[in-house]
């Protein structure tokens, strides 16, 4: 924590990283740790001796008993925890998570193993591949889906009290959430800093795209070093302000509700246990997930959802795709003309957007050409 206030830039970067392997040894980090242990202690005290049994708050554990318990007016913090799901449908490729197929397609890069393109280490000595690979992928169009601007939809209720966010595309900005709604637990494409210690000036995401598609290395202007989107790279930590937030929100959160994660990206994963244990959890995904080992439910080791057995009383489980699953919940709460309309508005708004500044690259282009067309040699077709 020292080196935090010492280095002011550098504290969104303190504590864990997301790495299981990582051998580092802070004390923030036996902090975390230690947190866990007390959670899983008063887990299996409260479990075995009975101690507060949870209130059951759900009518029924279906999306229509979770619209009523919205409708209730009981329930007035509710997180969103997100994950690539939630952006397939904008078409944004699941960019880091392994099993998606994009690590088969790193061949090309020459790397000594797939993994290392997303390495920091790796990535400060040969930053060529990642940037070559963001080119590749990187959207088109950052239009938002039906998922994001429902979330946006719960801000603009007074509802949402915080999207923690697996995804680095920034489409939650795009919808309307503001920086104190969201918690981007992998970082960010939006903002990118120099890697220096002494200096990391921070760009924008406009100077980034520029570098990216000129084939440039981003390199600080102030310092030439490296410049590097905030993305939590392998090996990194993850910002700060995951690990402060998550103590003061999820003690408070009335309702979770848990989009297009398959839940196996520790830490995050871990924050569907920090709920209270009476606060309903809603999974909007293509499958189920995050349910805990039945054998580890047994010994009494809590925090696993728990969709099916004799013993649920809160989680529930809508299977479908994030848009689908959000458009079926606002019709249930009374929102669906609301949220269709805020989805054709912002939709409009970014093509016409669009539009207007793929007309400026193309004046712009078409000035250049006109430019090199002046030089005397690469006059042929006049
Ligand atoms: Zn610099």
């Amino acid at each position: 924590m020292s080196e935090a206030s010492e280095l002011p830039k550098r504290e969104e970067e303190e504590d864990l990283t997301p790495e299981p392997e990582d051998q580092s040894d802070d004390s923030s980090e036996e902090e975390a740790s230690g947190d866990t242990d007390m959670d899983f202690l008063r887990n299996l005290f409260s479990s075995t001796l009975g101690l507060g049994s949870p209130e059951k708050i759900l009518d029924e554990l279906t999306l229509e008993g979770v619209a009523q318990y919205i409708k209730s007016g009981k329930c007035k913090n509710i997180i969103c925890m997100v994950g690539a799901g939630i952006s397939t449908s904008a078409g944004i490729p699941d960019f880091r998570s392994p099993g998606t197929g994009l690590y088969a397609n790193l061949q090309k890069y020459n790397l000594p193993y797939p993994e290392a393109i997303f390495q920091i280490d790796y990535f400060k000595r040969h930053p060529e591949p990642f940037f070559a690979l963001a080119k590749e992928l990187y959207p088109g169009q950052f239009k938002p889906t039906v998922c994001h601007y429902f979330m946006k939809l719960l801000k603009d209720k007074g509802l949402l009290r915080r999207c923690y966010s697996q995804n680095i595309d920034t489409l939650e900005r795009v919808a309307g959430l503001q920086g104190e709604d969201l918690i981007e637990a992998h970082g960010t494409f939006y903002t990118s800093h120099c890697v220096s210690f002494c200096c990391r000036k921070e760009y924008n995401l406009d100077w980034m795209k520029e570098k990216i598609f000129s084939d440039d290395i981003p390199r600080c202007d102030k310092c030439s070093s490296l410049v590097k989107p905030d993305i939590v790279f392998f090996g990194e930590n993850l910002p700060i302000r995951f690990f402060t937030s998550m103590k003061m929100d999820f003690p408070r959160c009335d309702l979770l509700i848990i989009m297009g994660t398959s839940l196996q990206v520790q830490p995050f994963a871990g924050l569907v246990g920090r709920v209270s244990k009476s606060c309903p959890r809603l999974l909007i995904n293509m499958e189920k997930a995050g349910q805990a080992d039945p054998l580890f439910g047994m010994l009494g080791f809590g925090g696993g959802m728990d969709f099916d057995s004799d013993k649920a009383y809160r989680d529930v489980a809508h299977i479908s795709t994030c848009d689908d699953g959000c458009m079926a919940l606002a019709d249930l709460l009374g929102w669906k003309a609301e949220l269709e309309e805020m989805v054709k508005t912002e939709h409009a708004r970014i093509d016409s957007q669009d539009k207007k500044e793929k007309a400026s690259e193309s004046k712009g282009a078409a000035a250049k050409a006109s430019s090199a067309s002046v030089a005397p040699e690469t006059k042929k077709e006049e």
